[in-house]
């Protein structure tokens, strides 16, 4: 089982001739609700691999349709709290041109205690996986909690923060970065190549796992002495909106099911292939048939 420490965001999607301006009213007369969050995206994506997740997150109890949302999907939600809190959300515009500008507010997601923590970490056993993102609190503490637990930690460092740089993220398992979350955290120029990103990473990391994901120009994993590199496919993308996601979420559903490190590469890279041909976040997440019938 993952256990997936993740935000849940309800995304409100409204589609506008411009953005609104200081100050206006503007008429939308498009509108849309959906479930977003990496937290959320990242479970769903294992779920639809055929992985067993569960979710460890905060929502509204004015908005429970969430957890029925994904327990239909696959997700585990026996630890999805409700709370009296208003739920993270964004209030998304989509303009003319297919720009988007977003406004997120955090809500439940910010609201994990100590407490709340402790508890959670104390129902897994040694060996356990879980997942974090960077859209919670507290993760200078349950990190090391969790590994003081005897629990394998893996981190996507999304959305990077500066606060990032001072957790423990050489205690972790293994680290997904994209391009520019990679350079931020490593202070490196955005447009260095991939071999110096590892390289610091290494050096920096000493032999945590890290999968560095280059959008349209593949993706690289590299353990100790061991470097993988996989292109990413060919496609027409539309949008690429939770292609990150997805592929952390097939990535990780593989490896739960005892792949081998290239093939987990090579799955989550047709996923997320599949995943940018198609508009939307949580929407966009293939389904693992689709997937096997673009591999095979
Ligand atoms: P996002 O924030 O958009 O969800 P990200 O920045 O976290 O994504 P990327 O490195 O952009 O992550 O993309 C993740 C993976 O998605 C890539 O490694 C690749 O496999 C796939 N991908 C992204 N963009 C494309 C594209 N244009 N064509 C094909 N595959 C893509």
């Amino acid at each position: 089982m993952i256990f997936n420490f993740g935000s849940i965001n309800i995304d409100y999607t409204y589609r506008v001739p411009y953005f609104v301006r200081p100050g206006e009213t503007l008429e939308s007369g498009d509108y849309n609700i959906g479930l977003g969050g990496k937290g959320v995206n990242q479970s769903l994506a294992i779920a639809r691999a055929k992985g067993r997740v569960s979710h460890w997150g905060r929502v509204s109890s004015l908005d429970a349709w969430v957890t029925s949302e994904l327990e239909s999907a696959g997700v585990g939600v026996k630890d999805v709290e409700l709370t009296p809190e208003p739920s993270g959300h964004a209030i998304i515009q989509i303009d003319a041109l297919g720009e988007n500008a977003i406004l997120l507010f955090s809500g439940a997601n910010h609201g994990f205690t100590q407490e709340k923590m402790t508890a959670l970490i104390a129902q897994t056993a040694p060996g356990d996986t879980i997942l974090i993102q960077n859209e919670c609190n507290g993760l200078d503490q349950l990190i090391p909690l969790a590994v003081s637990h005897g629990c394998k930690v893996i981190f996507n460092p999304a959305p990077m923060t500066s606060k990032v740089s001072s957790l423990p993220l050489d205690q972790c398992e293994l680290l997904f970065f994209n391009r520019t979350e990679a350079a931020a955290l490593l202070e490196m120029p955005v447009e260095s190549s991939a071999a110096d990103l590892l390289r610091r990473c290494k050096e920096s990391l000493g032999d945590v796992e890290v999968v560095l994901t280059l959008g349209s120009e593949g993706a690289w994993y590299q353990r100790s002495s061991e470097t993988l590199f996989q292109s990413a496919l060919k496609v027409k993308a539309i949008d690429t909106t939770a292609a990150g996601d997805t592929f952390v979420g097939y990535f990780l559903a593989a490896r739960q099911a005892g792949l081998k490190p290239s093939q987990c590469l090579q799955r989550a890279t047709a996923a997320a292939a599949l995943a940018v041909q198609k508009r939307g976040a949580a929407s966009s997440i293939p389904m693992a048939e689709e997937v096997d019938r673009l591999m095979c």
